[in-house]
């Protein structure tokens, strides 16, 4: 795959920015995305790879070429995992899956501006750092609630912090798309969207 076809290097600066150019989105073998955070992608390179060691169905493809002496074939834009793998993990504890669960707002006035973390009970009263007890709160809210507990501040978050599981995580992601997607993904990261009449 030495040579590739001349039309590729004109599409270049068409190129989402991740895993390189040509970016192929994996599905695990139920044709769910394998992650949404981060979205699950792999450089052309290593999803031809795997087509040959027959570890994945070619499910959808760009319109270039890869190309060497022996073979062509048109580089796989979405490909699906033979072997499912397990989606039951627990998500991680990250700033990013945080602010994802409170659906990128304050959780005291529903601002998407100047996002911070709050702890609803204060880490001087005991308040742990941990799904159950941080809330994502704009800067503003924050200051104005200070170290207090929410109902000497008279704030209380529209809805308790919880620790939320894999799928609620993914079922937030599909709201908040990632900015470079590749047409033939769509189909798979939004299939449960509404469809507009
Ligand atoms: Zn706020």
């Amino acid at each position: 795959m030495s040579a590739l076809h001349p039309r590729l290097s004109s599409l270049m600066d068409a190129a989402p920015v991740t895993a390189g150019n040509y970016p192929c989105l994996i599905l695990n073998a139920d044709y769910q995305p394998l992650s949404y955070f981060p979205l699950s992608l792999w450089s052309w390179q290593d999803a031809v790879k795997a087509v040959f060691l027959d570890r994945v169905d070619v499910v959808d493809h760009y319109e270039q070429c890869v190309r060497s002496p022996s073979f062509e074939m048109q580089m796989p834009s979405v490909v699906a995992l033979r072997d499912y793998v397990p989606q039951n993990r627990t998500p991680a504890f990250t700033r990013f899956n945080l602010f994802l669960r409170d659906g990128f707002k304050c959780t005291y006035c529903g601002s998407p501006n100047e996002l911070t973390f709050d702890h609803v009970i204060p880490r001087r009263l005991g308040g742990k750092t941990s799904w159950t007890n941080i809330v994502a709160a704009c800067s503003g809210c924050n200051l104005k609630k200070g170290g207090r507990l929410p109902k000497d501040a008279r704030m209380h978050p529209f809805v308790a912090p919880f620790q939320p599981t894999m799928h609620q995580l993914q079922a937030q992601g599909r709201r908040f798309p990632p900015n470079h997607l590749h047409e033939s993904w769509m189909d798979y990261l939004y299939w449960d969207i509404e469809l507009l009449a």
